[in-house]
C-alpha cells in the first residue's frame, strides 16, 4: 500500500555542504539500507540498536563498487519522527555524492518521498495531529526567533489540547441535549436549554479568545506586509537602508512570477516586518513615483501598514494632502523626515490625523527610528507580543475557529425556542466538526494530501 511502503529523501537542502542526510522510513527499511551498507569488518545492520550509528560505506549492489563513506543511524519505531522504522544515511554533502546514495537507496527498494511524506506518516501513524504537523513546517520557514517560538509551541501541541479541551466541551453539550430530545419530559427541556447556553457561552468565549490572537499570530508567521509610500527624494530608500542596517534583515526571492518580487524581512524584535519590493521596479528607480498617486494607492491597498513619508524640509502639495486622505482609515504611520533640517511643513494641515501616528525622523542621522518601531509594535500587539499563550497563526485554523463560532452562535440561538432544541445539536455539532479540522480528526482526505503538498522534499 502506498500509503506505508517505505520511502526516501534528501533530507537536508542539496548544495555544497559538510554532510548531507537522506533519510529512510517505512518497515522495510533498515534491511533496505543494509543491503547497500558494509560496515568495518564487513559488519552489517542486522544487529543495529535503536538510537545507534555505524560507520562504514554504500556500496553499489551490483559492482560492488564504493559509492560513499557513511554513517547510519537506526531509529526503530514507534520512537521516530515518522513512527516507524527510520534509517537515517549521513553521507558527504554535495548533489553528485547524495545523488548517487539516493538512488542506490532507491534502486533498492525505496520509493522517492513526495513533499512532506515524512511529516505525513507521522500524522497517519497517530503521532501527531494536523496542527502539529503545519508546525513542522512554520518551523522551518520561521523568520524571527519569536516566531519559531511560536510554532516550537504549535508543535508540542499547545493549540491541539486547548482544541481537544473544546471539542470535549462540546460533545458533552450535544450529549446532553441529545439526551433531552430522546427522552423529553416536563420541564426538562427548560433546564437543559439554561444549562447548555451557559456551556456554549463559555466555549464560544474560550473560540473568540483563541481568534482574538489569530491577527497577531498570522504578522508572526507571516510578517507585516508594510508599504512605505511618498514622494520622490523624501528619504524612504535612506530608511530602508537604516532599518535593514540595524535590524537583522532577510531577503527572500519568490520566483515563478514574471518579474520576481523580493521581500525583506526587518526583525522588530522579534516581529518580522515584510517590506515588498520588486526587482523590475528597484531596477529602472523611480518608476512607482512616475506613476505617481494611482500606483502609491494600489500598494496602498494591499498592505497592512502604510508607512506614509513626507520631507519636512518642504511645504506639502496637493499629492500628499490626496494620499494623507486616503490613509486615514487605516493603518499608518506618518512619517516626517529630515528632522535635522529646518521645517517648512505646516503642521495644521495633518490635523486629521492621530498625533501619535506621526512621527518626526531623520533616516540620516538616525533619530526616532525607535520610535517607528515602537509604534509599529503597538498598532499591532495588544500588550507585549510573546508567544506565551496559544496563538492562532494559521490561515486555515482561523477559518475553522470561525466557522465554530458561528455554530455555536447559532446553537445559543435555536436553544432560546425550546421546541426547537433538536436544531441545537446540529449546530453544536457543525461548531465540533469544525474545531476537528484543525487537528484534523475531521477533515477530508483531499484537503489533508493539500496541506502536506505544501512541504519540502526530506520533511
Ligand atoms: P527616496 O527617493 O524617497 O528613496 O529618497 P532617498 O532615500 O534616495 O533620499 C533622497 C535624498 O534625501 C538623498 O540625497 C538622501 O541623502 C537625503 N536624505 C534622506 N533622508 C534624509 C534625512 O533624514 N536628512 C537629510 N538631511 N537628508 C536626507
Amino acid at each position: 500500500m502506498k500509503e506505508f511502503d517505505t520511502i526516501a529523501a534528501v533530507a537536508t537542502s542539496l548544495g555544497e555542504s559538510g554532510i548531507a542526510i537522506i533519510r529512510v522510513s517505512g518497515k522495510d527499511s533498515l534491511e533496505l539500507v543494509s543491503s547497500i551498507f558494509r560496515g568495518k569488518d564487513n559488519r552489517g545492520l542486522e544487529d543495529i540498536k535503536s538510537y545507534t550509528m555505524r560507520y562504514g560505506h554504500v556500496i553499489d549492489r551490483e559492482s560492488s563498487e564504493v559509492i560513499d563513506e557513511v554513517i547510519v543511524s537506526f531509529m526503530k519505531g514507534p520512537k521516530s519522527f515518522t513512527a516507524e522504522d527510520t534509517v537515517e544515511i549521513n553521507c558527504h554533502g554535495g548533489v553528485i555524492a547524495t545523488n548517487r546514495v539516493l538512488e542506490e537507496v532507491i534502486k533498492a527498494g525505496a520509493r522517492l518521498a513526495e513533499p512532506g511524506e515524512f511529516t505525513k506518516r507521522a500524522f497517519l501513524n497517530g503521532r501527531i495531529d494536523l496542527s502539529q504537523a503545519e508546525a513542522v513546517i512554520d518551523i522551518i520557514r520561521a523568520k524571527t526567533e519569536l516566531s519559531m517560538k511560536s510554532a516550537l509551541a504549535q508543535s508540542e501541541g499547545r493549540i491541539s489540547r486547548e482544541i481537544k479541551t473544546l471539542r470535549h466541551k462540546l460533545l458533552g453539550i450535544i450529549a446532553h441535549i441529545e439526551a433531552t430530545v430522546d427522552y423529553p419530559e416536563e420541564d426538562l427541556e427548560e433546564t437543559t436549554s439554561v444549562i447548555t447556553s451557559s456551556q456554549l457561552n463559555s466555549v464560544l468565549k474560550e473560540i473568540e479568545k483563541l481568534l482574538s490572537s489569530a491577527n497577531e499570530g498570522k504578522i508572526l508567521r507571516e510578517g507585516l506586509d508594510t508599504v512605505i509610500v511618498g514622494k520622490p527624494n523624501v528619504g524612504k530608500s535612506s530608511l530602508l537602508n537604516a532599518l535593514l542596517m540595524e535590524t537583522r534583515a532577510i531577503v527572500t526571492d519568490i520566483p515563478g512570477t514574471t518579474r520576481d518580487v523580493i521581500e525583506e524581512y526587518i526583525n522588530l524584535d522579534g516581529v518580522p516586518v515584510k517590506i515588498i519590493d520588486t526587482a523590475g521596479i528597484r531596477e529602472t528607480q523611480d518608476i512607482v513615483e512616475k506613476i505617481g498617486v494611482e500606483k502609491s494607492k494600489e500598494k496602498i491597498n494591499e498592505a497592512d501598514l502604510i508607512i506614509l513619508m513626507l520631507d519636512l524640509s518642504r511645504e506639502l502639495d496637493t499629492e500628499d494632502i490626496e494620499i494623507l486622505d486616503y490613509i486615514k482609515d487605516r493603518k499608518y504611520i506618518v512619517l516626517l523626515n529630515k528632522s535635522d533640517l529646518p521645517s517648512k511643513l505646516d503642521r495644521s494641515k495633518l490635523e486629521a490625523l492621530k498625533s501619535e501616528l506621526i512621527i518626526e525622523l531623520s533616516a540620516k542621522t538616525g533619530e526616532g527610528i525607535d520610535k517607528l518601531k515602537d509604534a509599529i509594535k503597538s498598532l499591532f500587539f495588544s500588550g507585549e507580543v510573546s508567544s506565551k499563550d496559544a496563538m492562532i497563526t494559521n490561515a486555515r485554523h482561523k477559518q475553522a475557529l470561525i466557522r465554530a463560532r458561528e455554530g455555536c452562535a447559532a446553537a445559543i440561538e435555536a436553544l432560546k425556542n425550546t421546541s426547537a432544541i433538536d436544531l441545537a445539536s446540529i449546530d453544536a455539532r457543525d461548531a465540533w466538526m469544525s474545531l476537528g479540522e484543525i487537528t484534523g480528526e475531521t477533515l477530508e482526505e483531499d484537503i489533508i494530501d493539500k496541506i502536506f503538498s505544501e512541504f519540502c522534499i526530506g520533511k
